[in-house]
């Protein structure tokens, strides 16, 4: 499978024309139910769709295949996927290291209800590998990565993260929402998850909620396929119809993303109202030579702190006219966001708030020009 081109995976794993009518898409089986042919007599192993159904399954295939694993489970959301994630691997008792910028929604649950069922968390640095290390318990079951983190984009070194937590006999996961399977493959680097926000670039044009599970490890997805089943977070067949649609296009997207951020980047690192860009294709970035490695391109994602502290920051969110205000990102369409007051409002008074002068971009596919041209007047 691994032969094949991405962009052939992407747009063909899991799925053969139907035999019976030729569709060449998936058709979107919208049945709770299968008809059984004598008691316990499943066709193509399908009884009830939470536990599995026939627009489902070839998205997972197809995940499976293009992060380059064995074993992939679709679920209702970003967070179903972490939460099944986390309740697959740890017992009370047990403790996680977590980014110390982690996804607010992330550190929400794990913060607010883990915590609750007797489980400890440290924050850390990713992009300091000693400091990740020094973490590290004897009760220490799982490393949680975000690479790039979300939304101060710093990077973590998969490969060598991977080693701290195998040398302690912890599982690592990779949340890979930001850079997607395209520009940045987990497993190959040592990861034992590659874990997603489908919602954001897999689905692509904003209009689906989901998540996903990839593994090698099969006694982690038979836990992962309990909790799926036993949990009941799925995604239905439409939400699975929407996910593979997107997934056909993600290279093309992801090129294209990638392009527009790098414009918009050497836009604002001129600028006068801009104390500092942050993304990891700059030079300066700490990170850069690291995610140069591990990752094909930078991606999308571009933040920015503002001279002029928070009131500046929420002037250049208000000003845009193309780059919408919106949380979420990774759509085809161009978003601006305040993460202090917006994604990452949990985090404040915690060790893991974000600056107030923080702008996030998610910069879609757009004309470049309509895009400079919005950034430009918007910073006034
Ligand atoms: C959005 C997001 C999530 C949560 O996913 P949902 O689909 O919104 O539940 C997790 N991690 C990252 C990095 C995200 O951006």
């Amino acid at each position: 499978m691994s032969e094949q081109g991405f962009s052939t995976r992407a747009i063909h794993a899991g799925y053969e024309p139907d035999p019976q009518t030729g569709a060449v898409n998936v058709p979107i089986y919208a049945s709770s139910t299968f008809a059984q042919d004598g008691v316990g007599g499943m066709r193509n192993g399908f009884e009830y769709a939470r536990t599995g159904n026939p627009t489902r399954r070839p998205l997972e295939a197809n995940l499976a295949a293009i992060e380059g694993g064995a074993f992939g489970r679709a679920f209702s959301s970003g967070m179903a996927a972490t939460d099944c994630l986390l309740r697959s691997v740890l017992r009370p008792g047990d403790h996680l290291i977590i980014p110390n910028d982690a996804y607010g929604g992330t550190f929400r649950l794990i913060d607010k209800v883990f915590t609750e069922w007797g489980i400890e968390h440290t924050p850390a640095p990713m992009g300091d590998v000693d400091a990740v290390r020094a973490a590290i318990r004897p009760n220490t079951k799982l490393v949680w990565v975000e690479t790039p983190t979300n939304p101060l984009l710093n990077i973590g070194d998969i490969e060598a993260l991977s080693a701290v937590a195998h040398d302690a006999g912890a599982k690592i996961v990779v949340d890979n929402t930001f850079a997607s399977p395209y520009l940045q493959q987990p497993l190959a680097l040592g990861a034992d998850v590659a874990l997603h926000s489908t919602t954001k670039y897999l689905g692509g044009h904003s209009d689906v909620v989901g998540g996903a599970l990839v593994t090698d490890d099969e006694e982690l997805d038979t836990k992962f396929a309990f909790l799926q089943n036993g949990a009941g977070a799925v995604p239905g067949p439409f939400d699975a119809y929407l996910t593979m649609r997107g997934i056909k296009t993600l290279a093309l997207r992801m090129e294209r993303h990638s392009d527009n951020a790098e414009k918009i980047v050497d836009l604002l690192s001129g600028h006068a109202a801009v104390e500092r860009v942050i993304y990891p294709g700059l030079a300066s970035h700490p990170g850069h030579a690291v995610a140069s490695r591990q990752m094909r391109r930078f991606g999308g994602m571009v933040s920015v702190r503002l001279k002029g502290g928070k009131q500046a920051a929420l002037d250049f969110c208000s000003r845009t006219t193309i780059f919408t205000l919106a949380e979420s990102l990774g759509g085809v369409e161009s978003l601006i966001e305040h993460p202090g007051a917006m994604t990452h409002a949990s985090t404040a008074g915690s060790e893991l708030e974000v600056p107030e002068d923080l702008v996030r971009l998610s910069v879609g596919i757009e004309d470049a020009a309509d895009l400079l041209a919005d950034v430009e007047q918007a910073l006034g």
